[in-house]
């Protein structure tokens, strides 16, 4: 058996992101507006920061406007309840994104539900997971959203289709859950309570890894022929001391059987990023009433 394609998600997000930086010319050249994405780091955890640096740069690629504001750790809670507010009101602002985790004396739902509905570029907010939930016109979490760019590049109509989500984070497998349904797959969400997964796994055509557990399926729980995202983001350490990072499924035996599969890093991740974009032009789009068809 030859081994799985492999998806490039490096080579789609980059796509992604052009087709984003054209929309955003256009609509800065015939209606005068440029997008604008305001980025809230509290704190100085090394990992926010370099996403906070990424995301900066991406957005400025894009030709949009690009507005950080980092707050020292102890910043109190109301001040960036207070920060949220203003960027709500402001003209220029069309997403906010607050990059988690928060610091622990934070209420991170308390500042989530802060952020205005049609701003929230991450897609955490309840009026858009509702919206998702039930079919609706919302803003849709990056890393899933992404997930599924790739699996329709690759797989065309999703319709009928057997899949598993392993995880259901609000973050990634709930939505991801809803976003293949919306799709017509037949869908199955595993977590840490389901009973035999690898049976589980084996049925799907799809499957989607958002565990957090280094390399945890098997190649032998897959379906030969199936396609496989994987979210998962683990470092792991090398026996000679080297550190490595790997997703949530074991990529030497899976691309053994599966048909398709994206790698880590270079899948799923920089598609999280592109999908950022995206919702940014869409939600500026939808406040200033513009049509955005064939994005
Ligand atoms: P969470 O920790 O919030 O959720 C993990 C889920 O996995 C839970 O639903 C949990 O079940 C389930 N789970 C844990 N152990 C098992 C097990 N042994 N068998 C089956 N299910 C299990 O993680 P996230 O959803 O936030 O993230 C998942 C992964 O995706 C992480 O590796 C993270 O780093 C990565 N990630 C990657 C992104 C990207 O840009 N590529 C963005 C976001 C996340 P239960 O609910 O029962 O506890």
């Amino acid at each position: 058996m030859t081994d799985a394609k492999l998806i490039d998600g490096n080579l789609f997000s980059a796509k992604v992101r052009e087709s984003v930086a054209a929309r955003v010319a256009e609509m800065v050249e015939h209606h005068k507006i440029t997008p604008g994405l305001a980025v809230v780091l509290v704190g100085e955890d090394p990992a926010s920061q370099v996403y906070v640096r990424t995301k900066h740069k991406r957005t400025v690629e894009a030709g949009m406007n690009s507005f950080e504001h980092k707050l020292p750790a102890d910043t109190p809670e109301h001040e960036v309840l207070l920060l949220i507010e203003a960027l709500n009101k402001d003209p220029q602002v069309h997403g906010i994104l607050v990059q988690l985790p928060l610091p622990k004396h934070i209420d991170t739902q308390r500042v989530i539900e802060a952020i205005s509905p049609a701003k929230d570029v991450d897609g955490f907010h309840p009026v858009n997971a509702g919206r998702l939930a039930a079919g609706g016109d919302s803003l849709v979490p990056c890393t899933p959203l992404g997930s599924l760019l790739l699996l329709k590049d690759t797989l065309g109509k999703l319709g009928g289709l057997d899949a598993v989500v392993i995880g259901r984070s609000n973050i990634v497998g709930k939505p991801m859950a809803q976003l293949l349904i919306k799709e017509s797959c037949t869908v199955t969400v595993a977590h840490s309570q389901t009973r035999d997964l690898p049976g589980v796994v084996r049925r799907a055509d799809i499957v989607i890894a958002a565990v957090g557990k280094a390399e945890m399926v098997k190649g032998d729980w897959l379906k030969p022929g199936c396609t496989v995202i994987d979210v998962g983001i683990n470092r792991i350490e090398l026996p000679d001391g080297s550190r490595k990072l790997v997703g949530d499924v074991d990529f030497a035996s899976a691309v053994k059987v599966a048909g398709a599969i994206t790698p880590v890093p270079g899948g799923v991740g920089p598609m999280t990023i592109a999908c950022l974009l995206r919702n940014t032009l869409v939600a500026c789009a939808r406040l200033h009433h513009l049509s955005l068809k064939g994005l």
